[in-house]
């Protein structure tokens, strides 16, 4: 980035006169430290060190200042020469000084016109800008109008629509056989029409069984074992320059679907989107340095174990370079980059070349802290193959994530075109260059900040310049704060306090007003998250009392900082009257008011900048352009002239910018939070209805503060106060109205409640005795809210409560609704899982070695207690195959957890061996009788029987099945064995 400043033509110098400084000084006009100004000085500053920006500012804001105080005809003898400002003067309702001054008048009044025009112009712009970065996708292409080397969105379409009406495809059904095989077929379709100089190889990759041990995040305490995955590998390289094999770009996504989804966004767009860049570029790549694999890989839904088998098996993934991931976290509209690097290549090169680039690192940053519980195969390629590269998904409408309304329907046209145009160029520009990065890059200083602007610009700067130019800023801030506080004194001392007062006051009662909302709702409205569906209602129910609270909270603050201002005036200003004192303390208030603003965004740097926060940026945009504003146009260094109103031109100046790089962002993200409370619960029933909401609550006021800190400084001294109340009481009361009378549905058809019923064969416990299983039908949801109205609607004798917990192994369900009727059928007593002691040495160092069969299931979890039990090893007793290796085992709450997904020819045999600990542990807790276990299992089988037929064809159709790694299937078998057996 750089910084172009203008010439300096000419040095002003100060005239001594004006620069004389009398000893009565305003408060708002003190503490800029500069006191000489000389142009080659701030030339040079300028071209040495371009991101001084805050001494441009001051400098500026210097000869402002000079112009101001120039006397004007007479003026000399007014050293009081308060004006008034555009909208300010016009009302004439000011005070007029005394014999000397006649002619000046202190305004202490904004029309409440300008303030309501201002928050209207927020709502559009904001609008606006979120319209023209997100919702505007280019046109879908075909065939005739891209030619055989283009990206066309019709021809990538067929392939949705091919993989979609193959219905759910998860790993171990036949339909994803048919979907390999259909991926196959295109594939080799597009071998045979490449271009001749290209050499097309395609791979039908049987995959070796495998454990995937990765350690961050979701995965602690855990191995997730593969076995009979297939995987389709295509590579495109020219045909007379062999060499390019050596050096590959990867770019991968997954076939397979959760058993309760069609999968048209997760992931047959990205499928769909791979096959039609592979056709276009089969008849370029004669040209390329680097070959381009594509892999469309199976075992992704079930933790990342496509990725983790090809990496670890697959004869090319040593000649892979970078790493291109393509997902889906809802459907369609732009595909996004939420992760980048480390190294900072790709999303460098991405950003020249993209065609509409899509790109935010604050995506990264929530990812990344965990917020989202969610992994991709990026994880893989980053953590275990140690590739750089970028990570895309589609992040529209993700309350659809996983569900029945992941079709083909909702996907918006243009989705595939956009994410095609941006990938074909990348990969043309990356395929060609004989400087592809190698690893992760040298240093984390290299690391890119990358954000777009309006979808149409791009812009990334690498972490040390950010850290030079944070730095810097937070320095000149600091310092200029500190100078003002020491030249202002004990005045300037407690003003700022007292101001400080004032913003935490708005965070306290915005945050309050906006989470007691939170809590009202589950009382009021039949869902406790009645806004999924429409999420447009939580501007009335949270962000309209978030505003009111942040106004209130900022004009209490402003009350007691003006009442003392007026006081010190008292003793300061004895030569105004009292009346002028009242109102020149209210416009020093707020300025003091403005430049906290200020200060709560430097803040926001200093944190951001000490945790290297890739979206700092934001915060120095936030603080650098409001600063910059009120420096240009506020200019009242003079400490003899008293303040004036803020310009409305300040505002409108200081946050376009800020506005324009994020209010896209944060609908897209609020959008985002909402979206994913159809998955809030991991446990059902073990959260508060309230706490998604909270979250939500507490996520708009946070931006409302944030954001509207400076347009709050306004409001006090107009007359918006009284339409703002009611304004935002009006909004909040007409969607709470629609939310309590039911006129807007908490969930659709197209957006529906997430919900799983599973056929239940518990046989936990019954090791050694003769016990009769114990089955029935659960009803549970992971979307906060009781389920009465569905078990109402669905009848079949389901009865709801908190008295029956449901211990799936991977989660626990304490709060579900159950019937026993019909349950008994539909299942045999030889498809329960067994747990079979072979050996048991019961030494020293006792070993045991247990039989597991799983009949049925090639999906399982096993849960093993860490307490009791050191290491183990996991064998399949077909193929004698190592599956889990002896080794460090991590635990999560004394417990290790196993999950095995396979394909259809997947083993269902297999030899666990347990070492047991030395010292063992003594059971104490309360939950004894979980402590009491060695192992549970829990085996899946994605069959729907009579029953469960019969419960999900009165499913109501605002409901749907929820897919997840951890979620059983609609027949599930729950085991135990105890630790004395
Ligand atoms: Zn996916």
């Amino acid at each position: 980035m750089e910084l172009v400043t203008n010439q300096c033509k000419s040095e002003t110098k100060p005239s001594t006169k004006d620069d004389a400084y009398p000893s009565g000084r305003s408060v708002s006009d003190i503490g800029y430290p500069w006191q000489t100004f000389r142009c080659q000085k701030a030339c040079k500053a300028i071209i040495d060190n371009p991101v001084l920006v805050y001494y441009i500012l001051n400098q500026i804001l210097r000869i402002h200042n000079k112009m101001g105080q120039r006397p004007k005809g007479s003026s000399a003898k007014s050293n009081l020469s308060v004006s008034s400002s555009g909208e300010a003067s016009n009302n004439g309702k000011g005070t007029p000084l005394d014999d000397n001054n006649k002619n000046v008048v202190v305004v202490a009044k904004r029309s409440s016109y300008v303030i309501l025009a201002l928050f209207v112009l927020v709502i559009y712009g904001t609008w606006g800008v979120y319209h023209y970065q997100f919702e505007s996708l280019p046109a879908p292409l075909t065939l005739e109008q891209v030619g055989k080397r283009g990206f066309s969105e019709h021809e990538a379409m067929k392939h949705v629509e091919a993989l979609t009406q193959l219905g759910p495809h998860p790993v171990g059904s036949v339909a994803l056989n048919r979907a390999l095989q259909y991926v196959l077929q295109a594939s080799e379709t597009i071998k045979k029409t490449a271009h001749w100089e290209v050499d097309v190889e395609v791979d039908f990759f049987h995959a070796k069984s495998g454990a995937n041990n990765l350690v961050g995040g979701l995965f602690k305490g855990k191995t997730l074992v593969y076995s009979d995955l297939n995987h389709i590998v295509l590579r495109l390289l020219p045909k007379y320059a062999s060499e390019a094999g050596e050096n590959a770009i990867l770019v991968s996504s997954h076939i397979d679907s959760v058993f309760s989804a069609e999968g048209a966004g997760d992931c047959s767009s990205c499928v769909a989107v791979m096959l039609e860049l592979a056709r276009g570029i089969s008849q370029w790549a004669h040209g390329f340095k680097n070959a381009v694999i594509f892999l469309f890989n199976t075992g992704e839904e079930d933790g990342l174990n496509g990725a983790h088998s090809f990496i670890t098996q697959h004869p090319w993934s040593d000649t892979i370079q970078l790493a291109i991931d393509l997902e889906a976290m809802g459907i369609g509209g732009k595909s996004s980059i939420f992760q980048a690097g480390p190294h900072p290549w790709a999303i460098e090169n991405y950003a020249f070349v993209a065609k509409y680039p899509s790109a935010q690192i604050i995506a990264e940053d929530i990812f990344s802290s965990g917020a989202i519980k969610s992994a991709t195969d990026f994880q893989v390629y980053k953590e275990l193959a140690g590739l750089s590269g970028l990570d895309f998904a589609y992040m529209d409408n993700t309350a659809v994530y996983h569900t029945k309304n992941d079709r083909l329907e909702l996907l918006k046209p243009g989705s595939l075109q956009h994410l095609g145009d941006n990938m074909l160029a990348f990969l043309l520009h990356a395929a060609a260059s004989s400087n592809l990065p190698k690893g992760k890059g040298e240093s984390s200083q290299d690391k890119a900040i990358y954000f777009d602007i309006l979808g149409t610009y791009m812009i990334t700067f690498r972490q040390r310049l950010a850290n030079m130019l944070y730095n810097s800023v937070i320095l000149q801030s600091l310092l200029i704060w500190t100078m003002s506080v020491l030249m202002g004194g004990y005045v300037a001392a407690i003003s700022l306090a007292l101001s400080c007062l004032s913003v935490i006051l708005m965070w306290i009662c915005s945050i309050s007003f906006s989470v007691i909302v939170a809590f009202i709702l589950p009382l009021v409205s039949s869902s406790p998250v009645p806004f999924v569906a429409c999420p447009w209602l939580v501007v009335g129910l949270f962000g309209a009392p978030a505003l009111l609270g942040a106004f209130i909270g900022h004009h209490m603050g402003y009350l007691i900082l003006q009442s003392y201002l007026s006081r010190t005036f008292v003793g300061r200003k004895r030569n105004l009257p009292t009346s002028v004192q009242a109102d020149v303390a209210k416009l020093d208030a707020e300025r003091w008011l403005y430049k906290t603003g200020l200060l709560q965004w430097l803040i926001l740097l200093m944190v951001g900048n000490y945790y290297k926060i890739g979206s700092s940026y934001l915060a120095l945009a936030w603080l650098i352009s409001p600063a910059f504003a009120y420096g240009l146009l506020e200019a009242t260094l003079s400490p003899a002239r008293l303040p004036k109103p803020l310009k409305t031109l300040t505002l409108l100046i200081g946050l376009s910018i800020p506005f324009l790089i994020s209010s896209g962002m944060i609908i897209r993200l609020t959008a985002t939070v909402i979206g994913t409370v159809i998955r809030f619960v991991r446990n059902p029933g073990s959260t508060p209805e309230w706490l998604g909401n909270m979250i939500i609550a507490i996520f708009i006021a946070a931006i409302i503060c944030l954001t509207m800190v400076y347009l709050l400084s306004y409001v006090h001294i107009s007359g918006a106060k009284m339409p703002i109340i009611v304004a935002t009481c009006i909004l909040f009361a007409i969607s709470l109205g629609a939310v309590w009378m039911g006129v807007v549905p908490p969930f659709t058809e197209d957006t529906a409640r997430a919900v799983n019923v599973v056929h239940v064969v518990d046989t936990t416990g019954t090791y050694s005795e003769k016990l009769k299983p114990v089955s029935y039908i659960s009803l549970f949801s992971t979307t906060p809210g009781n389920l009465i109205k569905e078990a109402d609607q669905i009848g079949e004798g389901f009865v709801c409560g908190r008295d029956r917990l449901q211990d799936f192994v991977t989660f626990s369900v304490n709060y579900s609704c159950w019937t026993d009727k019909g349950a008994e059928t539909g299942w045999v007593a030889s498809d329960i899982p067994a747990m079979h002691v072979e050996k048991d040495t019961k030494e020293e160092n006792r070993i045991t070695q247990i039989l597991i069969d799983t009949k049925l299931s090639t999906r399982w979890s096993l849960g093993i207690n860490t307490k009791q039990i050191e290491d183990f090893q996991l064998k399949d007793t077909v193929l004698f195959e190592e599956l889990i290796p002896l080794g460090e085992k991590s635990s999560v709450d004394g417990w290790h957890i196993i999950q095995f997904s396979g394909g259809t020819k997947a083993p269902t045999k297999f030899d666990l061996t347990l070492f047991w600990n030395k010292t063992r542990a003594t059971i104490t807790s309360d939950d004894e009788k979980k402590e009491n276990l060695l192992l549970r299992i829990r085996s899946d089988v994605d069959r729907q029987t009579a029953q469960i037929e019969k419960v999900l064809q009165k499913l109501p159709l605002w409901c749907s099945l929820f897919g997840k790694s951890t979620i059983p299937n609609t027949l599930a078998f729950l085991g135990s064995l105890p630790v004395d057996f």
